[in-house]
């Protein structure tokens, strides 16, 4: 992914260049080259294509006419994604008048016609990457939560939807737990709440750990988590749970004061929910897991209650 440095430029980037044409395609890819982009290059449409899923290029650099699949189908398929497509730029001949305009329709961010300049060719190619990465900082921002770096509530939502479309279509299981720190308030109450937050922070860091990398860990309220169990059923969110609440509560916290560090025991009630056919919206899926939880709290706190098993 390019990133944006500290003068507000961006770093390269990964370009996919696709041209049938084999001196155009070794031409435009040592050019990228020189200038410091990672190029891969593909003779075909459906060879684009594929790469573009294998690599998840940064930008692709698509010749519009090429043989079977061309460059408009193929930019058709990538913006499909959504706003975290790759930026196309065309190659276009001068001679196709209208070629411009069919690729802006099939979601282009630009064209370059051939026979191109280099420089401009490369001016355009780093100011669709510069633009792009300021896109996906942008979006990172509006999803995550500034103090422990995991999915806020809005992230959350959007990838709740995607999760449950994927389940809807395809079946998978897809396991849901909430986790509520037990008598959080005592510490903001006893030392601050700069020390509240250093606990949350430890705990996001805990849960990241102690949960799947394919899991999606969100502070879900102030003291709350939720974790979406990606292909998880009914009875691994259930272990999945009880070996959080126990890697949870398994070490106190240590937070610094200013009268020196201190050792915090700490303790969580999760609630654990499965995703069923009749759920449409992830805050179905959510007030399952919360109802769980609040049982978990009525029982005396510290433990996992599993949903299906409430009356
Ligand atoms: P229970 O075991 O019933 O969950 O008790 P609790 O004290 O954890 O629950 P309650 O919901 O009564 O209180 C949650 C507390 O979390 C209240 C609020 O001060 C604190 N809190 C919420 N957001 C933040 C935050 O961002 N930082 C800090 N430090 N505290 C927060
Ligand atoms: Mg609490
Ligand atoms: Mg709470």
């Amino acid at each position: 992914m390019p990133m944006i440095d500290a003068t507000g430029d961006t770093t390269a980037g990964l370009v996919l260049v696709a041209d049938d044409d084999e001196d155009i395609r070794a031409l435009v890819a040592l050019r990228l080259r020189k200038a410091g982009y990672e190029v891969a290059t593909a003779a075909s449409g459906e060879e684009a294509l594929r790469l573009a899923r294998e690599l998840k290029p940064d930008l692709l650099l698509l010749d519009v006419s090429m043989p079977v699949m061309d460059g408009h189908e193929v930019c058709r398929e990538i913006q499909a994604q959504g706003p975290t497509a790759p930026p196309v730029i065309f190659l276009t001949a001068r001679s196709h008048g209208s070629a411009a305009l069919e690729g802006f329709a099939a979601g282009a961010a630009d064209y370059v016609t051939k026979p191109f300049r280099p420089e401009e060719l490369l001016a355009r190619v780093h100011a669709n990457l510069r633009a792009k990465a300021v896109r996906d900082a942008l979006a990172h921002e509006a999803t995550t939560d500034p103090l422990t770096g995991l999915l806020n509530r809005r992230g959350l939502d959007s990838r709740a939807v995607e999760a449950i479309a994927l389940s809807r279509r395809h079946g998978r299981p897809l396991g849901c737990l909430i986790v509520d720190l037990d008598h959080f308030k005592r510490i903001n109450d006893t030392f601050g709440h700069p020390v509240g937050d250093q606990v949350l922070k430890t705990v996001a860091d805990r849960i990241q750990r102690h949960t799947r990398i394919s899991d999606l860990a969100a502070r879900y309220g102030g003291e709350e988590f939720l974790v979406l169990l990606l292909e998880t059923d009914g009875d691994g969110a259930a272990v999945a749970g009880e070996k959080l609440r126990a890697a949870l509560g398994a070490e106190p916290v240590d937070v610094v004061l200013p009268g020196g560090p201190i050792s915090m025991p700490i303790t969580a009630s999760v609630g654990v929910a499965c995703w069923r056919p009749g759920m449409s919206e992830p805050r179905d899926l959510f007030a399952e897991a919360d109802r769980a939880l609040y049982e978990s709290k009525r029982r005396g706190r510290n433990q996992v209650v599993v949903a299906s098993e409430l009356s």
